[in-house]
């Protein structure tokens, strides 16, 4: 259960990503055909903020991708719900809150 819950979420982050190296991507394309100058071109000037954003974002979701597959393979070592520092299991609450939590909450 708590395998499909992290698979699910897998799933999500990774369509996440792949949507934002699109776009990402896209923007990139965008900015070298108008030749914008980041500096002096307004234009420009938003493209590199949109561009900062997306990266920022992506970057998250490809934490967020490496976070459960940890989890993934806490659950296959059955360690899973357990905290990394004191060995004491993790509330169920946080579990449902961060499925891919690693400390307790005393420890986090
Ligand atoms: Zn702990």
């Amino acid at each position: 259960m708590v395998r499909e819950e992290l698979l699910r979420l897998r799933a999500s982050a990774e369509a996440e990503a792949a949507t934002l190296a699109e776009s990402l991507d896209a923007l990139f394309t965008a900015s070298r055909d108008s030749n914008a100058d980041d500096e002096h071109d307004p234009e420009g000037a938003t493209i590199g903020f949109e561009r900062a954003q997306l990266a920022a974002l992506l970057a998250t979701a490809r934490e967020r991708i490496a976070e459960v597959d940890d989890a993934l393979r806490r659950v296959d070592t059955a360690t899973y719900g357990i905290c990394e520092r004191c060995g004491q299991p993790i509330a169920e609450e946080r579990l449902a809150a961060r499925p891919f939590a690693r400390c307790c909450i005393a420890c986090a």
